[in-house]
């Protein structure tokens, strides 16, 4: 039997298998998580602004939330969603491991689940089964209401588990990861420990510990949390449409910046293994210009971009 026959076999097999699990254990889970990520973070975001007039923002916290926001943004969209759900680039084993140190630090699941899920919302984008589509509810104004609020948050507390062995076999194969990825609780409390740290070094005080933890752990969970959950909510819902295709992804050029590129979405789904998701000059994409620095630095290889007569040919309004 020669190799493309056992690759499609196995593809085979794999699309036969059960798409999704669910269990009371699995919603226990999910319903923890969220309790802990999703809620406690934004209670402490509430926590620290109205501490403000006792527990100042001193120039060092800010530093701290900029630079983890920033690194553990790259983490989930440079590592999580382009590497290892997309394989948009190439790269060596240490970069991917710190790749996905950062995406963990970021506190939104273990990389495993998030890269099964995505991939499964490629898969079914907008469609039944698609587990944070704004796009299911009814065309009403509640029914649209009620589905913003589903893809923006409330569809963590409680979903179907997409079956890893379907979705991501490349990734269990690949030990090291999988012994990185089980140590998610670990890395995101250093996430929490390391701006108390050098917030209570820098001030020299534990008021400097506890605002340095406050605002680049809690708060940066807090903002780097509702920014992905933009990218399921208001990027399935408003904003262009350039490419055509079936589902509602949208761009949105006004939130590129903040988002690391993630708001090009519609761009994305036209192009999911393109390593850039701002295809035009003015669709900034801060997690592709980080992929180029380190394509010129040779830590990646082979990163992949659609050609110019692909784009042109998906365009919905062509010139
Ligand atoms: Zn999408
Ligand atoms: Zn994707």
């Amino acid at each position: 039997m020669d190799q493309a026959t056992n690759i499609t076999d196995a593809s085979q097999t794999q699309r036969q298998m059960r798409a999704v699990f669910s269990s009371a254990a699995i919603h226990r889970v999910q319903l923890r998580h969220f309790i802990l990520f999703d809620v406690l973070p934004a209670l402490g975001t509430l926590a620290a602004v109205a501490s403000l007039p006792w527990l100042p923002v001193h120039p060092i916290d800010i530093v701290l939330f900029l630079a983890l926001w920033l690194v553990t943004g790259l983490g989930l969209t440079v590592g999580y969603h382009r590497y290892f759900s997309h394989r948009a680039f190439a790269t060596s084993k240490p970069v991917a491991g710190l790749l996905l140190v950062l995406g963990l630090m970021a506190a939104r699941g273990p990389m495993v689940s998030w890269v099964a899920m995505h991939r499964r919302h490629h898969e079914l984008s907008d469609r039944d089964g698609d587990m944070h589509s704004p796009n299911l509810h009814g065309d009403t104004l509640t029914g649209r209401l009620r589905g913003f609020i589903h893809a923006h948050l409330t569809w963590m507390i409680r979903h179907d588990y997409p079956n890893v062995a379907r979705y991501v076999p490349d990734l269990l194969r690949e030990r090291d990861l999988m012994r990185l990825n089980r140590s998610y609780y670990f890395w995101v409390v250093f996430g929490l420990a390391l701006p108390a740290l050098i917030g209570g070094l820098v001030q020299w005080s534990w008021a400097g510990a506890l605002t340095g933890f406050l605002w680049g752990g809690v708060v940066r969970i807090f903002v780097v949390e509702q920014t992905m959950s933009l990218i399921n909510s208001i990027c399935h819902l408003m904003g262009a449409q350039t490419f055509t295709g079936e589902d509602h992804s949208r761009n949105n050029v006004w939130l590129g910046f903040v988002t690391w590129g993630e708001a090009h979405h519609n761009n994305h789904h036209a192009f999911s293994n393109s390593a850039a998701f701002g295809l035009r000059w003015y669709e900034l994409d801060p997690g592709f210009w980080f992929i180029r620095s380190l394509g010129v630095l040779g830590l990646v290889w082979d990163i992949k971009l659609p050609q110019e007569a692909k784009i042109a040919s998906k365009l919905r309004l062509k010139a």
